[in-house]
């Protein structure tokens, strides 16, 4: 992962210098033990790879390790269709967790243990307060709470209780373990947050062998200690729990130099993107979508189908950076991060999405030959092919105007183009019909012009591309635009629902150069003047199937210069 590595001649992220300064100060003995804790509830999004990339990043990059833990501590949404699905999206990524699959549920045995022995220490207390009498209890932002009366349970009471919480003899919801911290505390997860509650939930690693689960704030740390983890990163919304996560640790005996510390960066969020996994649950079950590898989706699997290259990905996170400031991502970056991959790996082909017929009168009938093409410009090292040319082609018909405004320089009656790797040819005719849509084009070539130029010196303006109706192949191309139609969907009290764009999906059939029909599913290229298109999985030999993976137009560089 040499990219991810490369991180030497950037100035460091203030995690990095933070893990710089540990490794010089030795602070864990030189040690380096991250983790990516991903909860198996749903699939992962772009904003979990920028999580990804920086935890295995910082640990590839001081020979550390990076542990990969499902933090399955919530039976009722979690399944192991998540799980495979997490593991494969990492890989694909470009991470390794190698042997250092973990899951928080394994510790389940153990963090009862730890529970009890916070009991034991008087640090944790079975309460048995009602939902409407613990809303009175806990006060507010100015007001402290008030303490249940199961605070002054003695120590054999609540060993007694909380035994019997977990043999399953009380309903779920009767009674929960909290922490006895502070009711008073001005940070209201201080005060005696809840650490087990009952669930009669059927777990999807552990059956029904749990009734009673942990509550994240309490399972975290635990997992951290449990695996040697150093350094635990998460987004900023857990900041304000630290002081729990630390409170966890210190009460149990956990102490520094050699115990998990927790760093809080910034989420990434996307322009014209939700990014919640509840928001993309509700847009797969109510079929807003195709399912979560939709291409339109931004979780990793549907931007693979789309043909997102996992480089474009992590190139994308490494200019975006780890800070502690809340923004949103343009959209158009990710998609300038895809050109900028794409551009030096797709192969350049010829294709045409909405296809007009032309025929070239003054080439014979039935006469065909081959021209030469190069694959990629970028890339000497991907040679040329071989296109056919003939009498009937197919042209773009937005490369077509009967009526052609100042400064077009596509084909028009009388006007003349270069065909890209052929001849100039010049429109005779424009056949329309009786609804006065033009149905095919008649146009001479300059057999003087193979390969390009005119040897008497004649310009022409427009280079457009085209494939021959001897040997082109049809196919369906799948055009994606943005999910949603506004910036930050669900924002101002908006239901994201109502902000879908009717024409993210737009589907045509178009006409590509036989090359293109044997690919397989994943592959990528270029479809000159059009955009980087790849093969979809719908795909067969006799209907090929392409997503539009993004267009050529870079409206982010195009930004960049301009100043904005
Ligand atoms: P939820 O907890 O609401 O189900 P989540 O997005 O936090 O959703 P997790 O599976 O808990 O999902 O996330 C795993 C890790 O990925 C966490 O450490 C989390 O902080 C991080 N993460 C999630 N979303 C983003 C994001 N948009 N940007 C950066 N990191 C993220
Ligand atoms: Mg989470």
């Amino acid at each position: 992962m040499s990219e991810n590595i490369e991180n030497t001649n950037e100035s460091l992220d203030f995690i990095r210098e933070m893990v710089a300064e540990d490794m010089k100060s030795g602070k864990f003995g030189g040690r380096v033990v991250t983790r990516f804790p991903p909860e198996p509830n749903g699939y992962l999004h772009i904003g979990h790879a920028k999580a990804i990339c920086l935890d295995f990043g910082v640990a590839a990059e001081n020979n550390g390790v990076c542990h990969l833990r499902f933090d399955d501590t919530n039976p009722t949404k979690e399944d192991s269709e998540f799980e495979e699905s997490i593991k494969n999206d990492v890989r694909w990524l470009g991470f390794d967790f190698g042997e250092h699959l973990y899951y928080a549920s394994d510790y389940f045995e153990r963090m009862y243990e730890c529970a009890v022995e916070l009991i034991r220490r008087g640090k944790a207390y079975v309460c048995d307060l009602s939902a409407e009498e613990w809303d009175n209890y806990r006060g507010n932002l100015g007001t402290p709470g008030r303490e249940s009366p199961g605070r002054s349970r003695t120590v054999e009471e609540n060993l007694d209780l909380f035994t019997r919480m977990r043999n399953g003899e009380f309903e779920d919801g009767a009674m929960v373990l909290r922490a006895r911290i502070d009711m008073a505390s001005p940070n209201i997860n201080m005060r005696d947050p809840v650490i087990y509650r009952i669930r009669r939930a059927r777990h999807f690693r552990h059956g029904d062998k749990w009734c009673i689960y942990p509550m994240y704030d309490f399972a975290h740390p635990l997992e951290d200690a449990f695996e040697g983890v150093t350094h635990s990163f998460c987004t900023l919304e857990f900041e304000i729990h630290r002081p729990l996560y630390d409170w966890v640790l210190d009460s149990l005996g956990y102490r520094f130099p050699d115990r998990p510390r927790q760093t809080e960066f910034s989420r990434l969020n996307l322009t014209y993107t939700v990014m919640s996994k509840r928001k993309l649950l509700q847009l797969v079950k109510e079929n807003h979508v195709k399912g979560w590898d939709d291409p339109r989706m931004p979780t990793l699997s549907g931007m693979r189908r789309r043909g997102i290259p996992a480089a474009a990905i992590r190139r994308l996170c490494r200019m975006v950076g780890v800070t502690k400031f809340d923004g949103t991502t343009d959209v158009a970056l990710l998609e300038h991060c895809i050109r900028e991959e794409l551009n030096t790996t797709a192969p350049r082909r010829l294709a045409v999405l909405d296809p007009l017929k032309v025929t070239i009168l003054n080439y014979p009938e039935g006469g065909v030959e081959p021209l030469d093409a190069v694959n990629n410009p970028e890339d000497p090292a991907a040679g040329s092919r071989k296109l056919t040319f003939s009498r009937e082609l197919y042209i773009d018909r937005a490369d077509f105007m009967l009526e052609p405004p100042k400064g077009y320089f596509r084909l028009a009656p009388g006007r003349e183009v270069r065909l890209r790797y052929g001849y100039f040819i010049k429109c005779e005719e424009a056949v329309i019909d009786a609804d006065g849509k033009v149905t095919e084009l008649k146009c001479t070539f300059d057999p003087a012009t193979r390969g390009g130029s005119a040897p008497d010196g004649r310009k022409v303006k427009g280079t457009i591309q085209w494939v021959s109706a001897t040997d082109s192949v049809a196919a369906e191309l799948r055009l994606y635009d943005r999910l949603f139609t506004v910036e930050q969907p669900g924002t101002d009290g908006v239901d994201f629902l109502t902000q879908l764009n009717p024409a993210s999906c737009r589907t045509v059939e178009g006409r590509l150069e036989p090359s293109l029909a044997t690919l397989t599913a994943g592959t990528t290229v270029q479809f000159e003047r059009i955009g980087y298109f790849t093969v979809d999985p719908d795909t067969t030999a006799d209907h090929p199937v392409f997503n539009r993976t993004v267009t050529l137009k870079d409206s982010w560089n195009t930004r960049q210069n301009a100043g904005k």
